[in-house]
């Protein structure tokens, strides 16, 4: 088979992800990463659906070596109440468990792997313009030199990025849910102080405000307060400042967390959520973030970008080799996932699922499916949460509401 070139703008976990399947199929992959890794990057608690995709490309062994803190589930609060969801318990026959990752390491991690692949990552390298017919050319601006290269395909795995819907003038759709974040790294040295040090959770402060904490296993732990704008005000000032001040929100975690040093300035995601109008062209494709990004609430970032460069990069391995290459078939695939996870979303700030998880009526088979949800599993179809997602929680909210009757 005629080694192809694909260039790919992006080093996050959907342009490696990519990069290493393609290397593995005896293709080139150059990547151009505008940032110098480590760096400080949001998107910390991992999915269960995600860990096949490590394991399939060969990250597995040296993310397991990293000593990531083992995230066995989730856990929700609201009312002072704990709703914990075991990944253990769950309908869909995956895996158990996954990691919470300081980014910066994990990246890293995946980086050096493609590294040792052969992919060529050029990092402090800002993609600035695009051709992507006849032949793709790109360039990008590096050290304040312009460099154009030229490949056979492009991915772009950009994240807010957007760079090939931006340069080529499609829209892409910002801010559809109202909502904004804020989030930084603690030392989190008095966790021994209190319970389940480790556990991740995620405390409801109001029905569309919600804060996370993400214990690490190197002693910090990551914190963040994301929901409807209007819950963060007069944000103008110090905003370290006004991270502590806002955690006292937390009835739960203020008391773990107050006095401890915070290690960088908080960073603010301001109308995150966003849609590419247009997934796919004439060699090229988005992947990841870029195509399309909801809200954090379920964690579901990081597996949808390696679900769709995994999706990605199968459609492509098949046009190298002459085979016919579905790119609408990709572009359903991703609207499949993305539409689960979307339901779910709608009705966490409606207040809807929150009065499932807390109003005492999930059976252990609805508990279990809607549980694969969560883990990432939004391609099992047997699973009637993922078939009829909007059915599911409607129906299991009348029987909240029917149960509030009596
Ligand atoms: C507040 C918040 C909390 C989140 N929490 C979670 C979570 O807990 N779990 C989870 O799974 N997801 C979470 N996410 C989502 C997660 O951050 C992303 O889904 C994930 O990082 C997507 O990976 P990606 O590879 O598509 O993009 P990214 O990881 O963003 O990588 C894109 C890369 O492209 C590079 N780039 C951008 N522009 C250019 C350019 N012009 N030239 C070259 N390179 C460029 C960037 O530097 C970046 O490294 C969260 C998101 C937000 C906003």
């Amino acid at each position: 088979m005629e080694k192809k070139k694909v260039i790919i703008i992006g080093a996050g976990p959907a342009g490696l992800t990519a990069a290493a399947n393609l290397l593995n199929h005896g293709h080139e992959a150059v990547l151009l990463e505008r940032t110098v890794f480590p760096r400080v990057v949001v998107g910390e608690s991992l999915l269960p659906s995600s860990m096949e995709h490590y394991e399939l490309l060969g990250f597995m062994e040296p993310l397991k070596a990293a000593n990531f803190a083992v995230k066995p589930g989730v856990r929700f609060i609201k009312y002072g109440r704990n709703y914990d969801f075991s990944f253990s318990e769950q309908f869909t026959d995956g895996w158990h468990y996954t990691w919470q990752v300081p980014r910066a390491d994990f990246d890293q991690i995946m980086a050096d792997v493609v590294t040792e692949k052969g992919g060529d990552i050029r990092f402090g390298a800002t993609v600035t313009a695009i051709q992507t017919e006849p032949q793709v050319k790109v360039v990008y601006e590096q050290n304040g030199q312009l460099t154009e290269v030229t490949g056979d395909f492009l991915i772009d795995s950009s994240g807010f990025g957007c760079v090939v819907p931006q340069l080529l003038g499609h829209e892409v759709l910002k801010g559809q849910y109202p909502n904004w974040a804020v989030f930084t790294h603690v030392k989190d040295e008095f966790r021994h102080n209190f319970p389940e040090p480790e556990r991740i959770s995620f405390d409801i402060l109001e029905t569309d405000l919600w804060f996370w904490m993400i214990p690490f296993s190197n002693g910090n732990t990551s914190l963040g307060f994301a929901g409807n704008k209007r819950h963060f005000e007069n944000i103008e000032g110090d905003a370290t400042e006004y991270f502590r001040e806002k955690l006292k929100q937390s009835e739960r975690f203020y008391d773990r967390f107050k006095d401890c040093e915070i290690l960088f300035q908080p960073h603010w995601y301001k109308g995150y959520s966003q849609s590419s109008s247009v997934m796919y062209g004439k060699n090229w494709v988005l992947c990841g973030n870029c195509a399309e990004f909801l809200d954090p609430v379920f964690s579901s970032g990081v597996a949808l970008a390696t679900s769709s460069s995994m999706k990605a990069t199968e459609t492509l391995l098949k046009q190298f080799a002459g085979e016919e290459a579905d790119w609408e078939e990709y572009k359903a695939y991703m609207e499949q996932g993305i539409g689960v996870f979307r339901s779910y979303v709608d009705h966490w700030y409606d207040g809807k699922l929150q009065d499932i998880f807390f109003g005492g009526v999930l059976n252990t088979t609805f508990k279990e499916q809607i549980c694969s949800v969560l883990a990432g599993y939004v391609w099992d179809h047997n699973n009637p949460f993922v078939r009829r997602p909007e059915k599911g929680i409607l129906s299991l909210h009348k029987v909240v509401e029917l149960s509030q009757l009596t």
